[in-house]
């Protein structure tokens, strides 16, 4: 029987080692005293594992040719089949997130803890890999407690996002030994900070909105979901879903929300007309009163330029005009975004043109695997990127 290294107890690893432990012994380093620590903050603690929409198109970095083949042999699906065989029930929401039915991410580490309990392998918590060398045909994994020996090994480290929660660049570094390159790294689906006039003063507000990311008059990316006001700009995952453009499109660029994006310029007229007629004693403020958030309609009429505590009545059509117009656009500079440390993904990382997509193993090197965020795969905001965690744990694990 062959000896299997698999560094990395995370989402990707866990799959990988349970899938190598049916034909070999297993052994399972992880840095930290516990297996799957981020797992448990994923979806807001309800772990939204994957998303029956995921294919090829929702994933940056690695061209689709590459995701392809393993989210193929292992698709929403399959992930959804597997955990339940493992005792884990899902649920699939209207929009298509996955989430395990007893709406708890520590029930979907519960069953991979349960099935890395297998007399083939052997977990070892506490126990950074902390070097990666060639020794005969195999390798040798260097740890604190002394080298470990291995015939193949699987690296499954993840990325650096979610600092917090155990991101490290270990796995890159663990890869560039033994040859392999990567390429620079950016946050995604990660908070941006914007102008912080209106924001900070919204803060916990959340909007359904229509977003548009541009600079200089060039559209960089569009989506429509939920925005969250924050003290340093935005959040939700809709900001989540357009952050990754937003990072690498450097100064200058806007996101622009459309608030009322299912009301037609005609109708939205009708209604401010129809307030100002039927209520002339209000204060202005209240223009957008039953429209839009309380607190977020009063800071789109003063964002719109109108004064405080004038009347409807003395409101001149250019102002519910200006109203109208910051409704369709109100607009906040991006002048940055949360970082690594809070982003919930790495975008970049191992160049996947050195492994083969159809079982990932190193084109460099002869018995080495890599899975999950190591590699320069990000998905989109919604399950995709455990998904590919699950997907590329199980085909790095079957060691073709
Ligand atoms: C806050 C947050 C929420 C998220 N929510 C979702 C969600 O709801 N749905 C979704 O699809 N995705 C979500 N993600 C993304 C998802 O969690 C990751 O893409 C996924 O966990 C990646 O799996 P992985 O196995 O590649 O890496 P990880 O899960 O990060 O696991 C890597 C493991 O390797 C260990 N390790 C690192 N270096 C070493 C070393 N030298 N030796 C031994 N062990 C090492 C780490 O300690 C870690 O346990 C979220 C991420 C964050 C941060």
């Amino acid at each position: 029987m062959e000896t299997i290294a698999v560094i990395g107890g995370g989402a990707s690893g866990m799959t990988a080692a349970i899938t190598a432990a049916e034909h070999h012994a297993v052994v399972l380093l992880e840095r930290q005293n516990r297996v799957g620590r981020k797992l448990l903050s994923t979806g807001n603690g309800r772990c939204n594992l994957t998303h029956l929409g995921a294919d090829e198109t929702h994933y940056h970095g690695a061209p689709a040719a590459f995701v392809r083949p393993a989210l193929t042999a292992f698709g929403p699906e399959a992930a959804r089949d597997w955990f339940r065989s493992l005792g884990l029930l899902t649920v699939a929401e209207p929009d298509g997130k996955v989430y395990p039915y007893s709406d708890q991410a520590g029930s979907v580490l519960d069953v991979l803890r349960y099935a890395l309990r297998r007399e083939t392998i052997e977990l070892r918590t506490a126990s950074p890999a902390t070097g990666l060398s060639r020794r005969g045909n195999g390798f040798r994994v260097e740890t604190e407690a002394g080298p470990l020996d291995a015939d193949r090994v699987i690296v499954a480290c993840g990325g650096a996002a979610g600092g917090k929660l155990g991101g490290v660049t270990d796995g890159y570094a663990l890869l560039e030994a033994m040859g392999h390159r990567r390429t620079k790294l950016y946050p995604s689906l990660v908070q941006l900070k914007t102008g912080t006039a209106y924001p900070r003063a919204l803060k916990g507000v959340k909007a359904t909105a229509a977003l548009t990311l541009y600079k200089n008059d060039t559209v960089l990316a569009q989506n429509r979901g939920e925005v969250l006001f924050t003290e340093y700009g935005v959040s939700g995952p809709a900001v989540f879903d357009l952050s990754r453009r937003a990072v690498t499109a450097g100064a200058g660029a806007v996101l622009s929300l459309d608030l009322l994006p299912d009301l037609s310029d005609e109708a939205l007229w009708d209604l401010l007309t129809a307030r100002r007629q039927r209520s002339p004693d209000l204060p202005g403020e209240e223009l957008l009163a039953g429209l839009l958030q309380s607190r977020l309609g009063r800071m789109v009429y003063k964002y719109a330029g109108g004064a405080a505590g004038v009347p409807m009545a003395g409101l001149p059509d250019t102002l519910l005009r200006a109203v109208a117009a910051a409704c369709r656009r109100f607009e906040l500079p991006v002048t940055g975004d949360l970082g690594l440390m809070n982003a919930q993904v790495t975008s970049g990382c191992i160049v996947t043109d050195d492994f083969d997509p159809e079982t990932l193993h190193s084109r460099l090197c002869p018995g080495l695997y890599a899975c999950g965020e190591v590699l320069d795969v990000d998905g989109d905001c919604g399950g995709y990127n455990l998904q590919w965690a699950w997907a590329s744990g199980r085909l790095a694990g079957r060691l073709l």
